[in-house]
């Protein structure tokens, strides 16, 4: 449905804040202070199916693990869901992007289209399907983005300290089911600590034992 309306915009998001989202009055990302911005945009009516969501994931038929992430969802959907705006004014959009069909003074929200997008070119699949969620690597407990260039380059990484100790460092830090935060003092705090102190040293120490003992190993 279409509807009026007014709200801070952050233009590097492409995304409305809630003023108590805001840190100083400013986009938590990207540092700087939001638009006032009023116009007609399209709304999704999510607060329609608040009891439908609810009822599939307690019951299992939408699975979600681990629990604690189940939970989380659930005290989200719990919090109230609200009807969240799916379309930007094409003057806004300076005429780039999706049209909305039957519509051409509005453009389609790229936030939507992007996550519509992938369920778009896979279908939606059957019932029996298992979907995982996506989590974020952050550097430096942002997100990483091309308008704050931090982006990391895993090429770079592996140029510098060998692609070992950049496997090691991701299998060691990265959780496989939450968000993980990369900075180079935490990589070479694990490369001097765990590879270089810990592992490096006893290969070192077994290897000086096995010289002074004069250890000959057999291969079997
Ligand atoms: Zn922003």
């Amino acid at each position: 449905y279409k509807k009026k309306y007014s709200g801070l915009y952050c233009v590097g998001c492409e995304e409305y804040y809630k003023e108590n989202d805001l840190i100083d009055g400013l986009c938590p990302e990207h540092k700087v202070a939001p638009e006032l911005i009023e116009e007609e945009n399209y709304f999704f009516k999510l607060s329609n199916y608040q009891e439908k969501i609810k009822e599939l994931i307690e019951k299992d038929e939408v699975k979600i693990i681990p629990q604690s992430r189940k939970n989380e969802i659930l005290s989200f959907v719990n919090s109230g869901l609200q009807d969240f705006c799916i379309s930007r004014t094409s003057e806004r959009a300076k005429g780039w992007g999706i049209d909305v069909p039957g519509d051409e003074t509005q453009k389609m929200w790229v936030w939507f289209d992007a996550l519509s997008n992938y369920i778009n070119a896979l279908g939606y699949g059957s019932d029996d399907e298992s979907k995982f969620l996506e989590f974020w690597l952050t550097v430096d407990g942002q997100k990483m983005s091309k308008s704050l260039s931090n982006v990391i380059n895993p090429y770079d990484l592996v140029e510098k300290y060998g692609c070992d100790a950049v496997r090691y460092f991701l299998l060691r830090e990265i959780p496989a089911l939450g968000d993980g935060d990369f900075t180079f003092e935490k990589l070479e705090k694990r490369y001097n600590s765990d590879l270089a102190g810990g592992i490096g040293n006893l290969l070192s120490r077994t290897l000086t034992m096995i010289n002074k003992k004069n250890i000959i190993f057999n291969r079997i």
